[in-house]
Formats: C-alpha cells, sequence, structure tokens
C-alpha cells in the first residue's frame, strides 16, 4: 500500500526541514512543489518563466501549471510506493485534483493519505524567512541562528552555495502569509473533515516536531 503524507503549514512553518528529516528517515521521495518550480526557473524552462513572475511576488503559480509538473513528478517509478509532498496542496483545486488523482484508476483504491498541519504563528514565520538560507544545488535549508551551516555560506550536505530566497524577503513574506491564510489555511478543515488530519505545534524545536511526526506514520510505510 502507498503512503502519501501531505505536510500543510504556513511558508516557514518548518514543512521543508521536516520533509527532509522524514524522507531520509522513511526513504519516502520528498516532493516539493516550491523546489520543482524553483528548479525550472533555475534551468529556465518555459514553465519557469510563466512561474517567476508569480513567485517573485509570493502569489501562486497557477494550478493547471502546478498540477502538470506535479502529474509528472510523483508519475516517476520512484514515487510508486508512496511520496512526501510539501508544498501541495495549497489551493482547494489542488486538493480535490488529489482526491482524484488518489481514488483513480492510476493509483489504485488502496493508498493511504495522512495529513499533518505544522502550526506556526506568523510573528516566528516572519522571524524564521529573515534568517532562512537554502542551498543552490540541494534545496537544503539551514538557518543562521536556529541552524547554522557548519562552515559560513556553505551546504553541510553537498557544499552547494547558500541564499537566501528573493521570496523570504519581508514585505514578500508577508504576501506570501496574507495568500497562505486565504486559500491555503481553510485546506485542515477540508482534511479535518475526511478524518484525514493530525495537528503539530510548529513552535517546538525542530527534532521535537519531527519525534511527533514521525510517530505519526506507519511503520511499514513503503
Ligand atoms: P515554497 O518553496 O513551498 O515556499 O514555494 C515557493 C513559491 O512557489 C510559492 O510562494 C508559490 O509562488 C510557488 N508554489 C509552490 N508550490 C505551489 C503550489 N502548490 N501552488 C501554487 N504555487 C506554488
Amino acid at each position: 500500500m502507498a503512503l502519501i503524507v501531505v505536510l500543510l503549514g504556513a511558508p516557514g512553518a518548518g514543512k521543508g526541514t521536516q520533509a527532509q528529516r522524514l524522507s531520509q528517515a522513511r526513504s519516502l521521495p520528498h516532493v516539493s512543489t516550491g523546489d520543482l518550480l524553483r528548479d525550472n526557473v533555475k534551468r529556465g524552462t518555459p514553465l519557469g518563466a510563466q512561474a517567476k513572475g508569480f513567485m517573485d511576488k509570493g502569489e501562486y503559480v497557477p494550478d493547471a501549471l502546478v498540477l502538470d509538473m506535479l502529474a509528472a513528478r510523483v508519475g516517476e517509478p520512484d514515487c510508486r510506493d508512496g511520496y512526501l509532498l510539501d508544498g501541495f496542496p495549497r489551493t482547494e483545486v489542488q486538493a480535490r485534483a488529489l482526491d482524484q488523482r488518489l481514488a483513480g484508476p492510476a493509483r489504485g483504491s488502496a493508498d493511504r493519505v495522512l495529513v499533518v498541519n505544522l502550526e506556526v504563528s506568523d510573528e516566528s514565520i516572519i522571524r524564521r524567512a529573515a534568517g532562512r538560507l537554502t542551498c543552490k544545488q540541494c534545496a537544503r535549508v539551514f538557518h543562521l541562528e536556529n541552524a547554522p551551516p557548519k562552515q559560513a555560506g556553505k551546504c553541510d550536505a553537498c557544499e552547494g552555495e547558500l541564499y537566501q530566497r528573493s521570496d523570504d524577503a519581508a514585505p514578500v513574506v508577508r504576501e506570501r502569509l496574507r495568500v497562505y491564510r486565504e486559500k491555503t489555511a481553510p485546506l485542515a478543515r477540508f482534511y479535518e473533515q475526511r478524518g484525514l488530519l493530525a495537528t503539530i505545534d510548529g513552535e517546538q524545536s525542530p527534532d521535537a516536531v519531527f519525534f511527533r511526526l514521525d510517530g505519526l506514520i506507519p511503520r511499514k510505510a513503503g
């Protein structure tokens, strides 16, 4: 049975950090729509060119573009036994598309979905974004104060260059938060009504959050 874990939470709630850890611990591919989009921008693909303007402003990329990109990624062989979604779904249209995909013949009805909401206050989000550093090569996330790299400016994992994402600048973060509250936060209710939602206090340390998260995932995940 394939297990699909969905991480919900505001930008900077810790989805990327937790997804990376969980992906390693449980051998589940980490599928981040933000990473996929940034990779398209970096490679100058037509999708990247279309997405960039939205991302720079802190707005969502149109559903149709994201859905096509995601379908291609989760259709790859490594996702057959399950995967970890980070940054998707972000709108009700996307959530319904995921529902349909899970119900459809492409996946069979045995797939299991677990949605975990990482709850963090707006003040913490703004503080976290200001110190966040991302690896240009492998997308691993560090934080100037809470999780600094061993060597300044270099990724611990691959020695890639660390940078501040342009959409982590304070005015853009405020816009991303506004869009999140309006379009994505209601998805918690959507999944709660389906009995699929678990909530974790994301203000805790990354280790404490991971302990809770890991405990929610069935052992035979994959
Ligand atoms: P993230 O790395 O998840 O914070 O995503 C960075 C940016 O990519 C977002 O602010 C959006 O502009 C875009 N993005 C990522 N995932 C999605 C999605 N599921 N739907 C629409 N836009 C997305």
